[in-house]
């Protein structure tokens, strides 16, 4: 059914893009009640308005936290126009019909991203205006909502073409529009609330960049976010989808070695650290990381957490690889590293990375969880001698590679070196034969090496496996209803075994 709007309730944050629509309706005769601020700005243009507080009785109270909270304002929106006892409370209570509503809410999102002040971010939870958008939307038989600055224009288009009058269909469709933008909005404010960071993956959302493509050449794609916060590019082409996923995984895992520490050195492909070590110096990790697999390392992604210095630049420049990240570059080493035009430079800044979440599509959902920090929850000796200091570092060291490689993972250390790894594989047996095969072509003795493995052994298989190599130390989080077979094992063979009670699947 036509209806023709005869009142407005206008209550805007962002006051641009109103004006016409206020002409028009001042045009078509129909009163205008507002809020504070909007009320100036319509008072400003020449146009006459009613002020809320007239209906309500009321100033804007508590620091504006209730404006138009009141059932004058509620009841003029929500009354049905075709129900006798509405009409009659209406009347005994004064309330008079408003037809349209036009909100703006409070920038919760854009807060966010200019803020992590609490109070100032609380104090933009707008709650009168999605209230009002709420009942206009219910009562969509009888009042037209515009619940956001995007839908002005279409709403200008209707009050010029149909004179004030909006069909069954349009406010049904305006109101359909409307519950979404409130439905956003909540997730918003959920989302900051179930995670300090959650303002940096909405931020994303709001930031799209086409890629060249996707994963594969005839697969589009777009990233969500911004990367300038995060490096200085100092040279190459722009980041491929690809890439960005390695120099994701890069990240993270450097993240784990903070600067002041060893310097450690890491060659990633496709999400796996397929080559690592910690040093003394730049040099010698990059040396011992490529040692651990030099035929992975083509075409990968690096990372430190070291300055890279000339020496590190002209042994790195003889291999090829697509990314470079690093805090520090010597300019000596910027200056080798930059004579291949497409290679990627990165400066990684200090406290760049603060996404506290990670996402992934799943079927017509996303899955969204926190990030997997920290990488034990305790040290328990449960083999059949504790640990010695050396085995400790590197049982440390191998845990947290094991953490960063694609599960089925097993990784195996030695001196703070990785020297073989299994990963993505679907039986961890599969990932502990792999790593041994790779730790052997690469011509290491596993004897005194160390074992790490993202979860537990459900047999005592891979620690009989492992013992055969040479391999006298574990580390695992335990949790298997036959933890007792492994441990026994271990406490047979005089084998040291670390109990973390974390476990770190990355599927
Ligand atoms: P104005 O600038 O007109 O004073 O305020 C407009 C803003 O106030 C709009 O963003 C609107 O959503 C919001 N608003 C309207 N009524 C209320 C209320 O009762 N409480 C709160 N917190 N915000 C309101």
């Amino acid at each position: 059914m036509n209806k023709k709007i005869q009142s407005a309730l206008i209550s805007v944050f962002y006051k641009d893009g109103l004006e016409p629509i206020v002409k028009e309706l001042s045009r078509l005769g129909i009163t205008i009640y507002s809020t504070g601020g909007t009320q100036k700005f319509i008072e400003d243009l020449g146009i006459q308005v009613v002020p809320v507080e007239q209906l309500t009785t009321y100033p804007s109270i508590l620091g504006g936290r209730v404006k138009t909270l009141h059932p004058s304002v509620f009841g003029g929106i929500l009354g049905r126009r075709d129900l006798e006892s509405d009409i009659q409370e209406m009347a005994e209570y004064k309330i008079p019909e408003i037809d349209l509503v036009i909100v703006d809410l409070y920038p919760f999102e854009e807060t966010l991203a200019q803020t992590s002040e609490e109070k100032l971010i609380i104090e933009k939870i707008d709650i009168g205006g999605p209230s009002m958008i709420r009942a206009a939307a219910k009562n969509f038989k009888d009042v037209v909502v515009v619940a956001a600055k995007k839908d002005y224009a279409g709403l200008e288009e209707l009050l010029k073409t149909q004179n004030g009058e909006t069909s069954i269909e349009q406010r049904k469709s305006f109101a359909a529009k409307a519950f979404e933008i409130v439905a956003h909005y909540d997730v918003a404010i959920s989302t900051y609330f179930n995670g300090n960071s959650g303002e940096y993956f909405l931020q994303s959302v709001n930031s799209p960049k086409a890629m060249r493509y996707g994963e594969n050449p005839h697969q589009s794609g777009t990233f969500y976010g911004n990367l300038e916060e995060l490096f200085n590019q100092l040279n190459g082409k722009e980041l491929s989808y690809n890439n960005l996923v390695d120099v994701d995984a890069a990240v993270q895992l450097i993240h784990e070695f903070p600067q002041g520490g060893d310097v450690v050195f890491a060659i990633i492909k496709h999400t796996n650290v397929c080559g690592v070590a910690a040093r003394g110096t730049v040099s010698d990790a990059w040396k011992e990381a490529l040692a651990g697999d030099p035929e992975s390392a083509f075409g990968g992604v690096l990372v430190t957490n070291g300055t890279v210095d000339e020496a590190t630049a002209n042994a790195i420049n003889e291999i090829f690889f697509e990314v470079l990240i690093a805090p520090a570059f010597d300019e000596a080493a910027l200056n080798i590293l930059k004579s291949k035009k497409n290679r990627i430079l990165l400066q990684l800044k200090a406290e760049g990375l603060k996404l506290n979440t990670q996402s992934k599509s799943v079927l017509n959902g996303v899955l969204i969880q926190e990030q997997d920090k920290g990488n034990y929850t305790e040290w328990k000796e449960a083999g059949g001698r504790e640990t010695t200091a050396a085995e400790k570092a590197d049982l440390e060291f191998a845990n947290i590679i094991g953490k960063h490689l694609k599960s089925n993972a097993i990784a195996l250390v030695k001196n703070k070196q990785l020297v073989g790894k299994g990963a993505g594989q679907t039986s961890r047996i599969d990932a502990l034969r792999h790593a041994i095969e790779k730790a052997k072509q690469f011509g290491f003795d596993l004897k005194g090496a160390v074992l790490a493995s993202d979860a537990f052994f459900p047999f005592n298989d891979c620690i009989q496996i492992g013992h055969q190599a040479g391999i006298e130390a574990f580390i695992q989080p335990g949790g298997s209803i036959r933890d007792k077979d492994s441990i026994e094992y271990a406490q047979q063979n005089n084998l040291a075994m670390v109990i973390t009670g974390m476990r770190h699947f990355k599927h």
